[in-house]
């Protein structure tokens, strides 16, 4: 169901300044069809999902800040206890689990369900369980991996060195999102 309202809205471009860098950036017709093709519709009214405030740069870093891929830390399993490599310090609030320990039968993810409480705001119960839930400590395909532990985010790596978000590679250091 589309609005009146959002019809006109919808039909031609914009141009807006990124309110954290001040570029300015476009949003397109296209961009604007799709976010009223993804507004949700609850009782047969739609809330439409409004056009976003920051340029594609800023908001790529947003996504993805959250997100450590090249800083290792040496610490150890929070179920195991045996020294492991981790892109979480051992500061972090949640449990930290080695890659061995993080894909066995040994926990149950399912413990740490709960209800959703619609009396309080979505991200301050999900960031309250990202705070309980285990985390894996390094996300690598171990039984690929030959003589490669300070590698993260690979797989199929022989004699790697500091890759990150890549596989199949050999005798290779300090490179990143390659792959072949
Ligand atoms: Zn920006
Ligand atoms: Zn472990």
């Amino acid at each position: 169901m589309k609005s009146a309202i959002c019809k006109p809205f919808i039909s031609c471009s914009m141009m807006h300044t990124c309110r954290e860098c001040r570029q300015s950036f476009e949003i397109s017709a296209a961009d604007l069809k799709f976010y009223d093709h993804i507004s949700p519709v609850f009782q047969e009214k739609k809330y439409l999902v409004p056009p976003p405030t920051l340029c594609p740069d800023c908001r790529q870093q947003r996504r993805i800040v959250w997100r450590n891929e090249r800083k290792l830390y040496k610490r150890s399993c929070d179920l195991c206890q045996k020294n492991m490599l981790s892109m979480f310090s051992d500061t972090v609030p949640f449990p930290v689990y080695c890659v061995h320990c993080w894909w066995s039968d040994r926990w149950n993810p399912l413990e740490y369900a709960q209800d959703f409480d619609f009396s309080k705001p979505f991200f301050e119960q999900f960031a309250a369980l990202s705070k309980k839930v285990p985390h894996l400590g390094l996300s690598v395909l171990q039984e690929s991996m030959e003589n490669s532990e300070y590698c993260n985010h690979a797989g199929y790596l022989k004699d790697c060195y500091l890759i990150v978000n890549s596989d199949d590679r050999m005798n290779r250091k300090n490179a990143s999102m390659e792959k072949g």
